[in-house]
C-alpha cells in the first residue's frame, strides 16, 4: 500500500477505524491512551507529507514551527481566496459595463450609418434648364460656359457641406 488509510481516524478501545468507518486494525499492545494519541497525531498531521513528518529538520524548524507555518499559510490562502472572490465580482461588473458599452456602440454605429446613407442621398446635381443658357456652367449643359467656370446654382456649396459632415462623422 502506497498511501496510509485516509482520515479522520477514530480509536475505539485500541480498534482503529479510518475514512468511512473502515476498520484499520487493532493496536493490541497499546494502552488505550497510546492508541488515542496515535490516532490524534494522525488526524492532526493529515495534510502533512510523511517525508516532512519524519525529517522536520529538513525545514529547519520543529514540528511546532511547521504547524505555525501551516496556520500562516491557511490564513494567507483565506486572504488570497477573498481577494480572488473580490476580483471576480469586479470582473463581472466590468464585463457587464463592457457589454452595455458595446451594445451602445453598435446602436450608435447603426444610427450613424443610417444618417450617412440619408446624407449621401441629399447630394444634388447642378441645375439644368430647358434653355441651356440658364443652366449651371458645371452642369455640362450650358452652351456658353468655360471649363473653369464656377458653379452658380449652389450645388457645389450644398454638396461641400454634406461632404464635410460625412468626413467629420467618419474620422
Ligand atoms: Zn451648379
Amino acid at each position: 500500500m502506497n498511501e496510509h488509510t485516509q482520515g479522520p481516524w477514530r480509536n475505539e478501545e485500541q480498534s482503529v477505524y479510518g475514512e468511512g468507518d473502515s476498520y484499520i486494525g487493532y493496536l493490541e499492545d497499546f494502552s488505550d491512551e497510546d492508541a488515542r494519541r496515535v490516532v490524534a497525531c494522525v488526524n492532526a498531521c493529515s495534510d502533512i507529507n510523511i517525508d516532512v513528518l519524519e525529517r522536520p529538520a529538513q525545514l529547519g524548524k520543529t514540528i511546532q514551527g511547521y504547524f505555525e507555518k501551516r496556520l500562516e499559510m491557511r490564513s494567507e490562502i483565506a486572504t488570497l481566496k477573498a481577494q480572488r472572490d473580490d476580483l471576480r465580482i469586479h470582473c463581472d461588473g466590468w464585463e457587464k459595463q463592457y457589454r452595455v458599452l458595446e451594445s451602445s456602440f453598435f446602436a450608435l454605429k447603426e444610427q450613424r450609418d443610417e444618417l450617412l446613407s440619408v446624407l449621401n442621398k441629399l447630394r444634388i446635381d447642378h441645375y439644368q434648364c430647358e434653355d441651356g443658357y440658364y443652366s449651371c456652367p458645371k452642369s455640362g449643359d450650358c452652351p456658353n460656359s468655360n471649363p473653369n467656370d464656377d458653379c452658380n446654382c449652389g450645388a457645389d456649396d450644398h454638396n461641400a457641406v454634406i461632404d464635410a459632415t460625412i468626413a467629420k462623422a467618419t474620422t
